[in-house]
């Protein structure tokens, strides 16, 4: 099988540039223009520069980028997500949102997700494998040849804090060569306490999200089963702790379920919760999944919970749901391109 390109080290990138006939000063540029969407293979772009001779003999041996995109379903808002077959027959998602400064990507950090949230699709047949670092960018890269990304999310199927390694390993490569600094990504992670103080310790930046969705320990314990016993309060405390580590401010993700999480008693322990805090709120209103046993929350629960919020002086925004219109949840696309498979 051939070797990703982005798999390899900047050292070794350049060096095989080298024993292939071509300037190994070129390999800096190279890895740069493959994450900024170019490719090529198809796209010989002057800002290549690589000698015809040598790019066939790399081709013999590496493939630009390891993963394609085989199905991208665009919804009229101008998302578009896209079903990315890697070089083992895995799929995966990820989604590329439109905007002028904000422009980003929604990206998968495993295939399928072992967390096994009641509510989310991702993570209906468990997981499958982690994700490679080169798997990582290749997501960049492959999304930026339909347009611009200027933001990372990680919140696409998987669980970062089970595969921090590969994370850790891209991240300074998104940083330093495919413009995509610490300020520019968000990293959203279930838990638990220990999983954020890890991504403290081993020196990780960016904006962390946690997924709270109840400040109940058994309902999120239900909801979330692989975290029963986790304190959310504890999570709170972790994500406090990761804010004073880095410097990186945070957010607190929570998923509006109808008559399960959704009542202005909810929303006030919520509020109470996060009292002196510096994290964001970030609310969502469940996307239905088919099948599942849960249902959006009325429109009269959201307006309450937010209202209830903004009473107690909570910082809180209410998201549009990623992909809404054509695709629904994270994790059906791929779903029903396994079933339909
Ligand atoms: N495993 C990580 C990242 C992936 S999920 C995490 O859970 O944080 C990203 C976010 O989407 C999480 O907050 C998750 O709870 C939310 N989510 C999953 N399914 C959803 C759905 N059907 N509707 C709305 N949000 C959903």
């Amino acid at each position: 099988m051939k070797i990703p390109f982005l798999s390899l080290a900047p050292a070794e990138a350049a060096s095989v540039l080298a024993a292939a006939g071509a300037s190994p000063r070129h390999a800096a540029r190279l890895r740069r223009r493959l994450l900024a969407g170019g490719d090529p293979a198809r796209d010989p772009h002057p800002g290549f520069a690589l000698p015809r001779r040598a790019r066939e003999r790399l081709e013999e041996r590496f493939v630009w980028t390891s993963l394609r995109s085989e199905r991208r379903l665009p919804a009229p808002d101008g998302s578009e997500k896209h079903l990315l077959r890697l070089a083992d027959g895995e799929a995966i998602e990820a989604v590329r949102l439109p905007g002028a400064f904000t422009a980003s990507a929604c990206l998968s950090t495993q295939v399928g997700c072992a967390m096994a949230c009641r509510f989310c699709a991702s993570g209906l047949d468990g997981v499958r494998r982690n994700l490679t670092a080169h798997e990582i960018l290749e997501q960049v890269a492959v999304l930026r040849r339909f347009g611009p990304v200027r933001r990372l999310v990680f919140m696409g199927a998987g669980e970062p804090g089970r595969n921090l390694g590969a994370i850790a390993a891209a991240l300074p490569v998104l940083r330093d060569e495919g413009d995509l600094g610490p300020r520019y990504v968000l990293v959203s992670t279930v838990g638990p306490p220990a999983t954020i103080d890890r991504m403290a310790a081993i020196g990780l930046k960016f904006t962390l999200a946690l997924s709270l969705h109840s400040l109940d320990r058994d309902l999120r314990g239900e909801l979330i089963p692989t975290q029963r016993g986790v304190e959310p309060l504890d999570l709170l405390a972790a994500a406090d702790r990761y804010r004073a580590a880095t410097g990186r401010s945070y957010q607190v993700e929570y998923v509006l379920l109808g008559g399960v999480n959704d009542s202005r008693a909810d929303a006030r322990e919520l509020a109470r919760a996060m009292r002196g805090r510096r994290g964001h709120l970030s609310l969502i209103a469940w996307n239905p999944v088919p099948g599942l046993p849960f249902a959006r929350p009325s429109q009269a629960a959201v307006r309450a919970f937010l209202e209830v919020l903004h009473e107690e002086g909570a910082s809180v925004s209410l998201r549009r749901t990623v992909g809404e219109a054509a695709t629904a949840a994270c994790g059906q696309l791929r779903a029903a391109a396994s079933a339909s498979a």
